[in-house]
Order: structure tokens, then C-alpha cells, then sequence
């Protein structure tokens, strides 16, 4: 299938070529024509397959054919500011010389700029719910010309308790709209959700949680004191153009990214703690190559699409699949090729064998060699428990 095949305006085919795209994904394939036809959508497919295109590419077109106004047309909510600025972006991409204007809506950094542009006139807001709920509440915009409504990484919304937000800015909506939800999973909560938000809606779906075939998985046996030394190991054997990594707690996400940075890599880490200002920084720069390494937690991770992440590296173990398969889809996006590595260690089996049932094949095992006096200039895993000092036994001491 190609892409001149959905008529789409002239324009947007210029444009998706000069994004690079091909072919349509197979969400793309099957959720386009339906989303042309104006029919609500329902899209169930894994990260990394290509929804956004596959939501703003009828959203473009629909808009296009519309009346233009100065009131925004379309609304779509997206989880994280990340997310927001992405699919910002996408937009000036795949709506560039069309006149269409967007802006990206999130909390964390001034109102004024959001406001604005809602003064000057937009087409498009991409929004974070608690954010938008805010200006609604302060009537800085209105939401009652929207025709197009589109739910992004609804599970993640779910996750991060968006769903009372949402269901109140909904009720600022026209009833008279088309709505597109996408998720990658449908917990009970948000089928609930989507049968009061879509209208005799069309699913469209990919191959469940079959991550992308272009990414290697890989295994390194490695228990959690040795797994700094291993990091470190591993790094120095494979060349990577940008890495990604995984950590279990904010904490360590922050503490491992020092530690790099002291050892000499060009690393930065993303995690709640931070302010808007220092997420940005850490996302530019690893987005324009100044970082090599980024540190993450998953929930500060979502969204991030880098399209150069040459590795995923799940120092911690996830503590689901589908984490897995989320964390993973980072790399060896769309064309490119993409290296999975995990750091797993005894109490990580049965995990890790859920994982492989998933993925339909065993992770590939490698040994690392371990050079122990690169093991204290970096950070251990977090003192589980430690080895009781060699004491004289203190009987019937108190502490
Ligand atoms: P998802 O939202 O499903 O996680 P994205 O929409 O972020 O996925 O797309 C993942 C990557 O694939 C992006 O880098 C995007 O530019 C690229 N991409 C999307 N559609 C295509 C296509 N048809 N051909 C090539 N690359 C594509
Ligand atoms: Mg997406």
C-alpha cells in the first residue's frame, strides 16, 4: 500500500515524503481510510508503530477541508509535556505549508505563551489535561468549536489518574465531533471510558504486544552488586550512538546518571524530580546528541521518541511485560535497527521468562567480564542488604 492511495491533499503527501516515510505502518494501513471517512476510532497498537502519524495525517486533512476559524478545531491530549511537544512537532512536520497552526499546552512552564496563542488564533492544541483544565477554568480558551477530539497513550493517562481531568474537559466538548482514542492496552477503567467518549467506533489493531522486529534482545546474567561494573563493561564493547536507560526508582535514575557523567560519559537523566526547564535541557540535549546516555524511570521516559536511540539498556529489570515491551520500543524505531540489553539477576527469572513468552523466543544470553576496579567508581545497586560488618557478636547489646 502507499500512501497516495488514501487522497489524501496534495500537500500532506508532499510532506509525509519529505518526513521520509515510505509506506504506511500497518496501523497507518488500516486506521487512515477509517479516520477519513470521519467514523470515531478506537486504535490498539504498540509504541513505536506509528499512531501519531496515523491520527494527524485524517486529522490534517479533515481540517484542511474545514472552515477555518479562530477558534481551535481539534483537541488532542497527550499524557506528558514530552508527548505534547512531540506530536507538536509532528505537526509542524506533516502540516507544514498548510497554514495550520497548533500550539502545545502543558503545566510547568507559563501560562502566557499558551495564552497567547489562543488570542492569536490556533487550529490545533495539544494538550496535558491538568493544564488545559486550568485555562478552561480561567476561560483563556474555548473548546466549543472543536470538531475533532483524539486521546493519546490512553493507558498512560489512566496510569497517572488523568481520567477524572479528562472526563471534565470532556464535558466542555461538542457532542458533535469525531473521536480517535489510542492505547496500547485496555484496561477495564479505560473501556469504560471509551464507550462514553467514541460513537459507534471502528477498532482498528496491530499485532498485539509483538514488539518491532528490528530490535535485538539481550540478556546479561548479572547480579545487582555487579551490575555498575557490567554497565560500564558493556558500554565500553558496543558502540552506541545514544543509549537509553532504565532504572527502577528516580533516585537511581539521578544518582547511576552521575556517576556516568564522573566516569567520563556524556550522561543525563530524566525523572520527576526535575523542573520543566532542567526536563527540557536533558531532553535537548539528548535529542541533539550533547548527552549519549539518558537515565530514566518509565513514567518519565514516556513518550520519548528519539529516533537515533541505537540502545535500551533495563538496568532494573521492568516489573511488567508490558514495560518491557514500552521500555524496548525506544529503539530500532521505524527503519532503524535497535539493541535491547537487560541486567537481570536470579530474582529477575520469572519475570524475565514472561517476557520471552511474549516475545515468542528467548532473549539472547551474553557474559559480561567484569573488571572489579571499575566497580566502586560507580554506583552499586541500592544497598539491599548489606553483608553484616565482621563485629565481635555484641550478645545481648541494644541499639
Ligand atoms: P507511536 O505513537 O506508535 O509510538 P510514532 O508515531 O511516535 O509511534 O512513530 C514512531 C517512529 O516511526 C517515529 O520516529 C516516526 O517518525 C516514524 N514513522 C511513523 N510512520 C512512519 C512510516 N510510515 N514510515 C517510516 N517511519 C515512520
Ligand atoms: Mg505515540
Amino acid at each position: 500500500m502507499q500512501f497516495n492511495e488514501f487522497n489524501l491533499t496534495p500537500q500532506l503527501t508532499v510532506n509525509i515524503a519529505a518526513c521520509g516515510y515510505q509506506t504506511p505502518s500497518p496501523i497507518q494501513e488500516q486506521a487512515i481510510p477509517v479516520a477519513l471517512t470521519g467514523r470515531d476510532l478506537l486504535g490498539l497498537a504498540q509504541t513505536g508503530t506509528g499512531k501519531t502519524a496515523a491520527f494527524l495525517l485524517p486529522l490534517l486533512h479533515h481540517l484542511l477541508a474545514g472552515q477555518r476559524g479562530n477558534k481551535p478545531r481539534a483537541l488532542i491530549i497527550a499524557p506528558t509535556r514530552e508527548l505534547a511537544e512531540q506530536i507538536h512537532a509532528d505537526i509542524g512536520k506533516l502540516g507544514k505549508n498548510t497554514g495550520l497552526r497548533s500550539v502545545s499546552v502543558y503545566g510547568g512552564v507559563g501560562k502566557f505563551g499558551q495564552v497567547r496563542a489562543f488570542r492569536s488564533g490556533v487550529d490545533i492544541v495539544v494538550a496535558c489535561p491538568g493544564r488545559l483544565l486550568d485555562h478552561l477554568r480561567e476561560k483563556a480558551v474555548s473548546l466549543a468549536g472543536i470538531t475533532h477530539l483524539v486521546l493519546d497513550e490512553a493507558d498512560h493517562m489512566f496510569d497517572m489518574g488523568f481520567l477524572p481531568t479528562i472526563r471534565q474537559i470532556l464535558r466542555q466538548l461538542p457532542k458533535e465531533r469525531q473521536t480517535m482514542l489510542f492505547s496500547a492496552t485496555m484496561p477495564q477503567e479505560l473501556r469504560r471510558l471509551a464507550e462514553e467518549v467514541l460513537c459507534e467506533p471502528t477498532t482498528v489493531q496491530v499485532a498485539n504486544s509483538v514488539p518491532t522486529a528490528t530490535i535485538a534482545h539481550v540478556l546479561f546474567p548479572v547480579e545487582q552488586p555487579h551490575k555498575a561494573a557490567a554497565l560500564k563493561a558493556i558500554m565500553q564493547a558496543n558502540k552506541m550512538t545514544a543509549a537509553l536507560i532504565f532504572t527502577r526508582t528516580k533516585h537511581k535514575a539521578r544518582h547511576l546518571a552521575t556517576q556516568l557523567s564522573k566516569a567520563g560519559y556524556s550522561a543525563t537523566s530524566l525523572q520527576g524530580n526535575l523542573s520543566q526547564s532542567q526536563r527540557q535541557t536533558a531532553m535537548n540535549g539528548f535529542r541533539e546528541g550533547r548527552f549519549k546516555i539518558m537515565v530514566a524511570t518509565d513514567i518519565a521516559a514516556r513518550g520519548i521518541d528519539v529516533s537515533s536511540i541505537s540502545h535500551v539498556i533495563n538496568y532494573d529489570v521492568p516489573d511488567s511485560v508490558e514495560a518491557y515491551i514500552h521500555r524496548t520500543g525506544r529503539t530500532g524505531r521505524a527503519a532503524k535497527n535497535g539493541t535491547a540489553f537487560t541486567l537481570a539477576g536470579q530474582e529477575d527469572k520469572p519475570m524475565i521468562s514472561r517476557i520471552e513468552k511474549t516475545l515468542g523466543k528467548p532473549m539472547r544470553r551474553e557474559n559480561v567480564a567484569i573488571d572489579q576496579s571499575v566497580a566502586d567508581s560507580l554506583p552499586a545497586a541500592p544497598a539491599p542488604q548489606r553483608q553484616r560488618p565482621r563485629q565481635p557478636r555484641m550478645g545481648a547489646a541494644r541499639r
